[in-house]
């Protein structure tokens, strides 16, 4: 029986960080396979617009994937549309197990898992979800085309979603908990500049309330003075920030208290060979040229990594 193949790398994660890992390892002459369970892109290609990456002045989420999944593949980069569902390591060898019960065997790993929407954790935001309660503008803000949407949260996110749903919806509340947005300042003058936005200051959505059409009010409460008000809208966008996709994380490697991989100036973590990128990496900043950046860093350090086990 012919011996089982082992990968120089596997890498987990087809958003910025794990496609950009793609490109580098192919370069650099690594057998590479990336699995990735959805679209590639991660949470690129739910976003609306990206007119901040180096070079490119304007480009939609998706299209942005689409062209780094198709750059990768340019190099023959193996892509597995599966589910990794756990990592074990064994000696100096990592077997990632597949959603189909198959298992790959690799000689170094870049966990590239990224994070998901965080939840506020209201009455009604799980019961709505799909009825008018949303985390991704981009996929469901059509259905408000005319009709008035709040969304929650004072970040970039908030901020960028809050814009792209302007163009459709009639009026856009922002609920921000405190009287200062937390987004960038040309994110902010970008809301502050369209009339139809307004923000509603130093509130927290508590409840959110529909009937059989969908979502129709949310209730908030004051920050400061702890009163509560209703606001009518036809839809709740949230965009409170994400939460580390770390549960393919093996218990042997370490995570600060927030969930985040701890890692070096070269992705590695405590583990020789298991090395993670972007949104689940413990850092200053997120963003798109961040975690490509990131997985650039991770393929070379890989590839240095694989060369020298071959040495010794
Ligand atoms: P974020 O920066 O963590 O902002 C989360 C926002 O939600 C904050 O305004 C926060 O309020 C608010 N919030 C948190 N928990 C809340 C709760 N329980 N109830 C009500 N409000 C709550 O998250 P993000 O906007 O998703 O951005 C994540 C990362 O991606 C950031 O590093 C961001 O810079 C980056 N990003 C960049 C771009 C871009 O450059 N174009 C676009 C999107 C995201 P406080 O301000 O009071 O904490």
């Amino acid at each position: 029986m012919p011996e089982k193949e082992i990968y120089d790398l596997i890498i987990i994660g087809g958003g910025p960080g794990g496609l950009s890992a793609g490109i580098y390892a192919m370069r650099a002459a690594l057998k590479t396979a990336l699995i990735e369970k959805g679209i590639p892109g991660g949470q690129m290609v739910m976003t609306d617009t990206v007119d901040n990456y180096p070079g490119i002045e304007n480009i939609s989420g998706a299209e942005l994937s689409t062209k780094m999944a198709q750059h990768a593949q340019s190099y023959g980069l193996e892509i597995i549309s599966r589910e990794a569902t756990s990592i074990d390591i064994n000696g100096d060898i990592f077997s990632i197990k597949l959603s189909n019960g198959e298992q790959l065997d690799a000689e170094s790993v870049i966990l590239a898992a990224g994070g998901s929407p965080r939840k506020v954790g209201i009455p009604g935001e799980d019961e709505c979800y799909g009825k008018g309660v949303s985390y991704c503008a981009v996929c469901d803000g059509f259905f408000f085309r005319g009709k008035t949407v709040a969304v929650v949260g004072g970040g970039d996110s908030a901020v960028e979603e809050a814009h792209y749903l302007s163009k459709l919806a009639k009026k856009t509340y922002i609920i921000h908990r405190r009287d200062e947005l937390r987004a960038g300042k040309i994110l902010q003058q970008r809301v502050f500049a369209e009339s139809s936005i307004e923000v509603i200051w130093n509130k927290i959505p508590i409840e959110i309330k529909a009937d059989d059409s969908g979502v129709v009010a949310m209730d908030l409460e004051d920050t400061q003075t702890g009163e509560v008000s209703e606001l009518a809208t036809d839809g709740v966008f949230i965009f409170i920030g994400f939460k580390p996709n770390n549960d393919l994380v093996p218990a042997e490697v370490n995570m600060n208290p927030g969930g985040y991989v701890i890692t070096n100036e070269k992705c590695e973590t405590n583990v020789p060979g298991f090395f993670v990128v972007g949104d689940l990496r413990d850092k200053f900043a997120r963003q798109i040229v961040i975690s490509a950046s990131e997985g650039c860093i991770a393929a070379l350090s890989a590839a240095w990594f694989v060369e020298n086990k071959r040495v010794c």
